[in-house]
């Protein structure tokens, strides 16, 4: 007998509600230091909670979860449909958001939902406001199809883009409730196609540090001080070429790379076979502009695998319109540093430090900080049940098999829900595919990725039900054991 179809709508069941979130400007704390009394993200977190526990899931609880000074995360637990099957399936996303960035395009809105054929515009939609709809919308597909499913717990955050520091406190009260995660879900990474589902096989890393240097006590008429006084910005530029050689872009420090895995570059091969140039055509680069890696694999090889630093704030500096002639007190910039997926956040920062911060240039005051340090991610290798139902999910949802991709971005908790529950099987999938712009102007929410993500979780999730998991065995062991 055929399985029972498992179906998702995710227009009917979430556009609405999704839409009424995309108004709520919960950004971040990072971008919010008042979050606290502006109350956003209390907002977005109980609206959140209310369309969960309207959902007609079997076995549903929904709490919000609060801790004092942290943001708070939501929190949803659905039973497993056999009471005497083991192990938790722990899926996860965020419902905080980026800042608008700049000026959206004429008839768009950070804070505005507008569907446009069907894209849904909006900040937070697909990153990462579409995640507990997709969630809640698997579990309750396949409850729909009559279909078993394991002891499943949703975490909605609300600080991931600031690098999720209120995560680890919410999952350390939470443990007993996470119970025995054998695999994890996190519904927040990316997509190069709409066309499958894509898994994340490794993330990029992220070091950011401020760097301040001190010339003078106080300004001086350049045409005094020029000529005599060292320029605080050509010190801070012999700083920055010990760290990065602006010739070639490549990163000095030997600490700050490592060489990609054989199965990761052929993968790379195998998406510029069927692509092509997936990282250079995504770049709105100005006319003529020479970019990094010689073949398309290259640049997908640089983008996961390659560490680069951009210059990402400057004080100390007027602006091109008000800027007048003086020799300045000093310059800080925050230099910020793409890691490869194998290099430890806190070890590269710690070669940069002391790189940074040996023989001040000129005898200046040079000062370096830090802002905690992100390592990166290589995806534990899959069972063979979940790769075979990675590629059926796919298949049912979109047509054709799963593939697999890396991000050059950084989700920091992957790496620490890695170390803290050794040995689960991850899968990482996200709807932010070619045009979604997640922290850039424009974000969009594709809606039928999301269905088919959503559907395509769904699938797994049966098939995880379906299966007698690693616990069972374990058990059986123990019992025939003296
Ligand atoms: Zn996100």
């Amino acid at each position: 007998m055929p399985e029972p179809a498992i179906t998702v709508d995710f227009v009917s069941d979430a556009l609405e509600a999704l839409s009424a979130y995309l108004e709520i400007p919960c950004l971040s704390p990072a971008y919010d230091a008042d979050w606290e009394s502006t109350g956003h993200l209390e907002r977005a977190v109980t609206y959140l909670a209310d369309w969960s526990r309207g959902r007609p899931i079997r076995g549903l609880s929904v709490d919000v979860h609060r801790l004092k000074g942290r943001t708070p995360i939501l929190v949803c637990e659905v039973a497993a449909s056999d009471p005497h099957s083991t192990g938790t399936v722990l899926l996860y996303g965020h419902f905080d958001k980026q800042p608008p960035l700049g000026t959206w395009s004429e008839g768009l809105d950070p804070f505005r939902p507008v569907l446009r054929g069907t894209r849904l515009y909006g900040r937070g939609g697909a990153d990462d406001g579409y995640s507990i709809f997709s969630a809640l919308l698997a579990i309750e597909a396949v409850q729909r199809a009559g279909l078993d499913h394991r002891r499943c717990v949703i975490l909605i955050e609300g600080s991931e883009e600031s690098a999720s520091p209120d995560l680890d406190a919410h999952v350390d009260t939470l443990s007993d409730r996470l119970g025995d995660v054998e695999l994890l879900i996190c519904l927040d990474s990316g997509s190069p196609t709409y066309d499958r589902l894509w898994l994340t096989q490794s993330l990029r890393g992220n070091v950011t540090v401020t760097v301040e240097v001190d010339v003078l006590e106080r300004g001086v008429h350049s045409g005094a001080a020029s000529g005599v006084v060292p320029s605080s910005f050509r010190l801070l530029r012999r700083l920055i070429e010990r760290v990065e050689d602006s010739t070639t872009g490549d990163v000095l420090v030997p600490e700050l790379h490592a060489e990609a895995p054989s199965l990761h570059r052929a993968r790379y091969e195998a998406l510029a076979a069927e692509f092509g140039d997936l990282v250079g055509e995504a770049m709105p680069s100005v006319e003529g502009l020479e970019l990094a890696g010689a073949s398309a694999s290259e640049r997908l090889l640089r983008q996961a695998w390659a560490p680069a630093m951009s210059v990402v704030g400057i004080d100390g500096i007027p602006s091109v319109a008000s800027g007048g002639n003086v020799l300045r007190p000093m310059t800080a910039v925050n230099l910020s540093f793409r890691l490869p997926p194998a290099v430890d956040g806190e070890a590269a920062a710690r070669a940069l430090a002391r790189v940074l911060q040996a023989d001040p240039p000129s005898g200046s005051r040079v000062s370096v900080r830090f802002h905690s340090p992100a390592s990166g991610w290589i995806c534990p290798e899959l069972p063979q049940w979940l790769s075979e139902a990675v590629d059926d999910a796919s298949s049912a949802a979109f047509g054709r098999p799963a593939a697999w991709t890396s991000e050059g971005g950084t989700i920091p908790f992957l790496a620490g829900l890695g170390r803290r529950f050794p040995g689960i099987a991850v899968l990482a999938t996200g709807v932010l595919g070619p045009g979604s712009n997640a922290h850039g102007i424009d974000e969009c929410l594709d809606l039928p990725t999301a269905n088919n993500v959503t559907l395509a979780v769904a699938n797994i999730l049966a098939s995880h039900g379906a299966t007698r998991g690693a616990t069972h065995a374990v058990q059986a062991s123990e019992a025939t054991s003296p």
